[in-house]
């Protein structure tokens, strides 16, 4: 995802209130004629407005102030979960406009499940605006080079299938499948105005996924394939993965793993704290549970969270020493259990890194967990149209 000078040119009026395109040039060191082009064409697709004249200081002509047009366009965001899919339309403002949601069984078709969110989308929203600009939905898994394949995906225990074409079809606008974790990655940078390199963010939810920016890239491997922290062994003797591997990071540390461990605390002690919240309502996600019972003071959900912590900082030693980042940051909903998972994955980084590394590296926790996934989507997806209407 590299920003091009439409992107920067569109992110300054989006970030800024009452820029001028003189400004803009003096703050990209781009020409005025690049600026103003750039501009222009901004205008004709109807994404940025001209408001109106700046005040001046009195000398000579006053400047025209723009900004983006909140009210026309509108972009598509979709989250591909293990047990729901998620969208939300965005304005160009960023601001979400309207969401949906349904629950994903076992048997049903992940792609005609995608599509139907986002026609509930589209419908909902088919009145307030002109013109949808793009789609982009994105999955729990690894993509192919085209972007249109999941090679491989443990949690949803599928491999090499093709979710474009069904999304795809018979739509009007670009459709784009992305890895979840690059997208929360990405919204993450843009909600933190955050430039460190390289940048390392954690997907924690029912896998775990890792996302390394480097100079504002993703990093990717062959192909264009992202890489598969999650998949990285951290222990040889360990138990078997999906993936063929034993000893996977994600098997010790998602929210399926803590999963594991509270129901067999609560097997050993039914009558603990941890037992009561857990039992007195068997939908509660098992990661607010554990902090409600560590915040009461019950010292198995205390033991459990300390251990996930420190397995976790074992795998971030391990990526502070492979990528020498200069940031890091724990998103998705294991990152609920907050300071005490970070106070403990903060304890392993004193004990094992490579002082050198680890001194020059910020780690913390996310800024927003709700909607990350779909708010990159819909930044990604904008991205792209916009360099589309460039590359003309
Ligand atoms: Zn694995």
């Amino acid at each position: 995802m590299k920003q091009t000078n439409a992107r920067t040119v569109f992110q300054l009026i989006h970030e800024n209130r009452n820029l001028s395109r003189a400004k803009i040039a003096q703050m990209t060191n781009l020409s005025r004629t690049t600026i103003s082009a750039i501009v222009e064409q901004l205008m004709e697709r109807g994404m940025v407005i001209e408001t109106a004249p700046l005040e001046g200081n009195g000398a000579g002509r006053k400047a025209i102030s723009l900004e983006v047009n909140p009210s026309n366009k509108h972009v598509i965001g979709v989250e591909l979960g293990v047990e729901k899919i998620s969208g939300t339309v965005f304005n160009l403002r960023n601001e979400p406009v309207h969401s949906e949601t349904i629950r994903l069984a076992e048997r049903d078709d992940i792609g005609e499940s995608i599509r139907a969110v986002i026609d509930r989308l589209r419908d909902a929203v088919k009145h307030r605006f002109d013109e949808l600009m793009g789609i982009c939905v994105g999955v729990p898994g690894l993509l192919d080079s085209d972007k249109k394949t999941i090679l491989m995906s443990t949690l949803l225990n599928i491999e090499n299938v093709n979710l474009y074409e069904t999304i795809a079809k018979g739509q009007d606008v670009p459709v784009y499948l992305e890895d979840g974790t690059v997208l929360a990655a990405t919204a993450e940078r843009v909600w933190m105005g955050n430039a460190d390199s390289p940048f390392i963010y954690l997907s924690i939810d029912e896998g775990l996924g890792a996302s390394v920016i480097m100079d504002n890239q993703h990093i990717q491997g062959v192909n264009k394939v992202m890489l598969e922290i999650g998949h990285m062994s951290l222990d040889m003797n360990g138990d078997l993965c999906k993936c063929g591997n034993r000893g996977c990071f994600e098997l010790y540390v998602s929210t399926l793993a803590l999963a594991k461990k509270v129901k067999q605390a609560i097997l050993d002690e039914p009558a603990s704290l941890l037992g009561r919240i857990m039992g007195e309502d068997g939908k509660k996600a098992v990661e607010i549970a554990l902090l409600e019972a560590a915040n009461a003071g019950d010292e198995t959900a205390c033991r459990i969270i300390s251990e996930v912590a420190a397995v976790l900082g074992n795998g971030i030693v391990n990526l502070i020493h492979i990528f020498n980042p200069q940031m890091i940051v724990i998103g998705g909903r294991l990152s609920t259990l907050g300071t005490r998972l970070l106070g403990g994955v903060e304890e392993q980084i004193a004990d094992r890194a490579i002082r050198s590394f680890s001194k020059n590296c910020s780690i913390r926790l996310r800024y927003n967990n709700d909607n990350a996934v779909v708010f990159g989507a819909c930044h990604y997806a904008l991205g792209q149209v916009l360099d589309s209407y460039f590359a003309e």
